[in-house]
């Protein structure tokens, strides 16, 4: 059977009847957009964090764009982040008219090399972003002291992080706001484009709920806050949601044995395995390794009808899209090579060890092909 890197047809196939329960429940309520649902997700995702506020919305950009607006970041301010990450972490930034700066990663980790941080600061910088990519936390202690002593805003990239922890702390409750993308593949994922902001902040919450509402507060059809837009999420994902929320933590084990398995099979490989950083409880979203040889790797594995990853091929101020930041190759040296090297293999809760027995073996007959 073909392979690929994400499970949603196998939890889909596990799930099913709790997600169709979900849809009826949902569609037969007559409510599908901003009804309870949603209200009760939210409560939900709060309290799993343990903090008093989460904004349900429809997608992780629009999560980053309503809480880079409700922190104040608007056009002309500079926001640092990485260019190894998802592209819609930098594209948000653009939406609200603030400039990227990137900072180089840890060669370790892949993760932002914030002791990078302090030189790219300028007056106009209003935020820092780090992107907790691959399921582990950027070290955020030097974050939140910059924040403080620059009074600037700190906004965590979550859309890979759900439920990982760094020193006891959850990911998105350390900065001022904490972006979620509920993406199917996510580590929690809808059946379909969801996305989620928490806060501790009160004044910061609010704003984020009008913004993904048409500017409007409670009253109807007034406009308080603008630039706003319409960016709620579904009553339907938002029941789904809820009912995943209950196993998310089973999803995290299921991912660690996962990774656990992988680590121990592939030690003494060529490979270059994931390394978590001190402190940091990973989730897995995705399982990175590292070898120069990628791309005949991967055409190597197609043979054995197993489809890996990149996360991600191009880093965002090499693409043309980006042209206009100004930023050219060589400017960041670590993220380049790596994009160059990285890849991902088949990481879900229910992979189960007979089929990553399957994706061990090809691998090992691919790099001894080599
Ligand atoms: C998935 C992802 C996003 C965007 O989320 P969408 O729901 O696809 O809009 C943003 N940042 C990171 C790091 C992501 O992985």
């Amino acid at each position: 059977m073909t392979m690929y890197v994400w499970g949603y047809l196998h939890e889909y196939a596990d799930e099913r009847e709790d997600i169709l329960d979900a849809v009826e429940t949902v569609f037969s309520s007559g409510q599908l957009v901003w009804g309870p649902h949603t209200e009760r997700f939210e409560r939900a995702f709060a309290d799993y964090h343990q903090v008093p506020h989460c904004v349900a919305v429809d997608n992780g950009t629009n999560a980053i764009v309503v809480a880079l607006r409700a922190l104040g970041v608007g056009p002309g301010d500079e926001v640092v982040t990485v260019s190894n990450t998802a592209a819609p972490t930098v594209l948000a930034i653009n939406a609200v008219g603030a400039v990227p700066v990137f900072v180089d990663i840890d060669p370790g980790t892949y993760l932002m090399d914030v002791g990078q941080v302090p030189a790219v600061l300028t007056e106009r910088t209003r935020c820092i972003l780090p992107v907790h990519l691959y399921g582990q936390c950027v070290d955020l202690e030097p974050l939140e002291r910059l924040a403080a002593d620059h009074d600037l805003a700190l906004l965590e990239d979550c859309a890979q992080a759900h439920g990982a922890r760094q020193a006891g702390r959850m990911a998105g409750t350390v900065g001022h706001a904490g972006a979620f993308s509920f993406y199917p593949t996510k580590v929690l994922g809808a059946y379909g484009h969801a996305g989620g902001t928490i806060t501790s902040d009160d004044e910061v919450a609010d704003s984020m709920r009008r913004l993904r509402y048409y500017g409007m507060d409670a009253e109807r059809y007034y406009v308080k806050q603008t630039p706003a837009h319409n960016a709620r999420m579904d009553e339907v994902h938002a029941e789904i949601l809820r009912r995943k929320l209950t196993r998310l933590d089973a999803y995290i084990a299921g991912r660690r044995a996962v990774a656990e398995r992988y680590t121990e099979a592939l030690a003494g490989t060529e490979l270059v395995l994931p390394a978590t950083a001190p402190g940091n409880e990973h989730v897995y979203y995705v399982y990175v390794v590292r070898h120069p040889e990628r791309d005949r790797i991967i055409e190597g594995m197609k043979r054995h009808d197993i489809h890996l990853n990149i996360s991600y091929p191009w880093p965002v101020h090499t693409m043309e899209g980006f042209a206009q930041l100004g930023y050219k190759t060589g400017d960041l040296p670590v993220t380049e090579r790596l994009a160059d090297e990285i890849f991902s293999l088949p990481m879900y809760p229910s992979l189960s060890p007979s089929d990553q027995d399957r994706v061990v073996d090809a691998l090992k007959s691919t790099l001894a092909a080599l």
